[in-house]
């Protein structure tokens, strides 16, 4: 295995995660190109730290286009104080930085999705290198793992926190306890569409408690959304006793998505007609949307069915609508 054993990541922190104190620095990613032959990707990240004690991984911008999480660790990376911390809180509110800075969810160099390209390569593109990086240098230092979400230019979720069901069921048990802390208006049991290569899986699969967001979502955040991603950040450091203090838990509807029937995916084109808004009840085989054909006037549209029942959780945010997009996520709740 030793010859085949990775190369080290070329990528430099401008910090020292095992100084006390205040950092704000960044992961410097060497990236040759025409505007600037020995240029780089300057990721900007902040690291606290105040002694021994757990570490936190705090994480927003892994898709370039969701906001909340960018805002309240920006917000955070400015305000906490080492005095204020017991451990270490470790700060990246815009993990692919060059899809942040270009607000769309893939990256504008290479169309690499982060969330799809874990565990990366050292030796791979500007996106898995970045992957990379978290995989092998910022994960294995973590004991918590926050990563903010919402649902882009694309999608419109109710505010949850979610964790995934894992076959370490102690594991799995302090996931939901970091979501219950987090206090969303939403706490959601999470299924994935296919969870190849996502950094939630990669942070899973090491080990660590990991919890992660969907806070809102048509490409930009709204007071409340904003003020949730807030709360919920303080309360995730006050639950690892990295932060004084008990968590402001407040009510929360726990969901659940059992399985692959709370996704609804469109198989036209078209205009889409809403039926139902974001938590609303749904019952089984109601239509929750319509797809009217565009080209000509007279047509009938596609109706849309809940395939289960329960509240909706996530739409299709533009108004236009392509064959193979997620139309609507059904949720069930659970007591
Ligand atoms: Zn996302």
């Amino acid at each position: 295995m030793s010859e085949n054993a990775l190369r080290p990541s070329p990528i430099s922190p401008t910090v020292d995660f095992d100084a006390d104190g205040v950092q704000h620095g960044f992961l410097r990613l060497p990236y040759s190109r025409d505007d600037s032959a020995w240029g780089s990707v300057m990721i900007p990240l902040t690291v606290i730290r105040n002694g021994k004690g757990p570490v936190a991984l705090l994480t927003g911008g892994n898709h370039g286009d969701e906001y909340e999480g960018p805002i309240a660790l920006f917000d955070l990376a400015r305000s906490l104080k080492p005095e204020g911390v017991s451990g270490t809180v470790i700060i990246v509110p815009a993990m692919n930085y060059p899809a942040f800075l270009a607000g769309t969810r893939t990256s504008p160099i290479d169309k690499g999705n982060l969330n799809r390209s874990f565990p990366g390569r050292p030796d791979g593109t500007v996106t898995q290198k970045i992957a990379d990086y978290f995989q092998r240098n910022l994960l294995p230092r973590a004991d918590v793992v926050l990563d903010f979400h919402s649902g882009g230019r694309t999608l419109d979720f109710l505010p949850f926190c979610a964790a995934h069901i894992l076959p370490d069921k102690e594991q799995e048990a302090r996931a939901f306890e970091l979501v219950k802390a987090f206090s969303a208006p939403y706490s959601m049991k999470m299924l994935e569409i296919d969870a190849v290569g996502m950094y939630d899986t990669a942070a899973e699969e090491m080990g660590k408690v990991f919890i992660t967001t969907e806070l809102g979502g048509g490409g930009t955040a709204t007071a409340k959304s904003a003020g949730i991603a807030k709360r919920g950040v303080i309360n995730v450091l006050r639950h690892a006793g990295i932060v004084a203090g008990s968590a402001e838990v407040m009510p929360t509807t726990w969901l659940d998505m059992p399985d692959g029937n709370c996704f609804s995916f469109a198989e036209e084109d078209g205009l889409i007609e809403p039926v139902f808004d974001l938590g609303d009840e749904v019952g089984e085989g109601a239509v929750v949307a319509r797809i009217y054909p565009t080209g000509r006037t007279g047509a009938a549209p596609r109706e849309i069915r809940a395939k289960m029942g329960g509240i909706l959780c996530a739409r299709h945010f533009p108004g236009l609508i392509k064959a193979g997009d997620c139309v609507v996520v059904i949720a069930v709740v659970v007591s």
